[in-house]
């Protein structure tokens, strides 16, 4: 029998998930062509041909034991040093290797991060809508997910006075996701200062840290010159967690790496506990011949014109049909106002062969979701269906 705990996260498991296999199972029945499949975020773009080329090389010229053996658990010591020393480059930080651990994509870094952090009963905080998973990230340590609701204006920026108001003594963390899954909105340097100010006054009054986690696996998505602002240069007490997921296209590789700055309260036990927090988990390290494969490949990037000419695309056809949302400034992510309940409008658009998630399943019900790095021709072919479906709701 499994646990009780694991009972109830089976029965909630991903809604995601479970589209993306009824849209395989659609497609198997009635073509693959006549499904719109909006679900997953699996980035569409290959990986830069660069990393197929450090891979072969890697393999090709560097000792077998090296590549493949045990190491430490916060990964290859050069690794890092390239790493920091290219963050440094690009935002004028002051990292070295100390300062990073080498992790198993995102998902891992926030574990171990959150890991190290959470007594039972802790809470994070979280603004709706944010990537679900963070629920389960913060459950496993048997902490208390605070989901602040958006804001009144509806544009899915911080709300620094509800931040002010939900934080408590048992509050260890702000979790941030920027740029945005689902909503692609970008966090400008005024709303982390605003941010910050408030993660500052409320540490200072109840006298101990609170941590403000920065989750980046979309930070090299952004469009029409947006800037994405580095958030160890707005508060001490930041832990970064970047992933080469979706900016390599590599979410199967399970590579990525947490930042954690000299100047954050107990910096060096903290770098510590998510070491130990790697091992003890299970991860170990991050997969070592991806480790030597991203390092050859800091300054390389996918191609996000394609994520970008999807973005408008789509933009431009939804706000036309009249469907109501916020332009997209990065990640590869659209949020849709819905006429009726989310799960209501999401099973109708299904019947048009559309998969569309429901903004529950991000904490913020009343919109879907809709993951643009998608083909292009598939957009073009679903437009019919978005325009039925616009016409249905009377948007059109
Ligand atoms: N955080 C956010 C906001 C995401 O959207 C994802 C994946 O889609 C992750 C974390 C997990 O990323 P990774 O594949 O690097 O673990």
């Amino acid at each position: 029998m499994i646990s009780e705990k694991m009972k109830a996260l089976v029965r909630g498991s991903s809604v995601i998930r479970a589209m993306f296999e009824e849209g395989k199972k659609m497609a198997g029945e009635i073509g693959r062509e006549n499904v719109y499949d909006y679900s997953l975020g699996n980035p569409s773009v290959n990986p830069p041909e660069k990393v197929k080329e450090s891979i072969k090389k890697i393999l090709d010229e560097k000792d077998p034991n090296y590549i493949h053996g045990y190491m430490s658990n916060s990964g290859y010591e050069d690794v890092r040093d390239r790493i920091a020393d290219s963050l440094n480059k690009r935002f004028a930080t002051h990292f070295n290797r100390n300062n990073l651990i080498m992790t198993v994509g995102a998902a891992g870094g926030l574990n171990i991060a959150l890991k190290a952090l959470i007594n039972p009963g802790d809470e994070v905080i979280t603004f709706s809508p944010f990537f679900g998973e963070y629920r389960n990230y913060v459950s496993n340590f048997e902490g208390v997910l605070v989901e602040l609701p958006p804001n009144e204006k509806g544009d899915f920026r911080p709300d620094p006075e509800a931040l002010r108001n939900a934080i408590t003594v048992r509050t260890r963390a702000l979790i941030v996701n920027n740029p945005n899954n689902p909503t692609g909105v970008v966090y400008s340097k005024e709303d982390i200062k605003n941010i910050a100010a408030v993660l500052k006054e409320k540490s200072a009054e109840f006298g101990a840290p609170i941590y403000l986690i920065s989750d980046e696996p979309y930070r090299e998505l952004a469009y029409d010159g947006v800037k994405v602002p580095y958030l160890t240069k707005y508060y001490d007490n930041t832990i970064v967690g970047y992933s080469f997921s979706k900016s390599l296209s590599l979410p199967g590789e399970r590579i990525g790496y947490i930042v954690v700055p000299d100047e954050a309260d107990g910096a060096k036990e903290l770098i510590s506990a998510c070491n130990v927090a790697n091992r003890i988990l299970g991860f170990v390290n991050a997969p070592s011949l991806m480790q030597l494969a991203v390092a050859e490949c800091l300054d390389e990037k996918c191609a996000v014109e394609v994520y970008d000419k999807n973005r408008k695309k789509l933009y431009e056809e939804l706000t036309g049909m009249g469907f109501t949302l916020v332009k997209p400034e990065g990640a590869f992510y659209l949020f849709v106002k819905t006429p009726e309940d989310d799960g209501a409008f999401s099973a109708k658009a299904k019947e048009k062969h559309l998969f569309l998630v429901p903004g529950k399943s991000f904490g913020c019900s009343g919109y879907v979701r809709i993951a643009y790095c998608v083909d292009y021709d598939m957009i073009i072919r679903s437009l019919p269906a978005f325009r039925e479906l616009a016409a249905e709701y009377g948007l059109c």
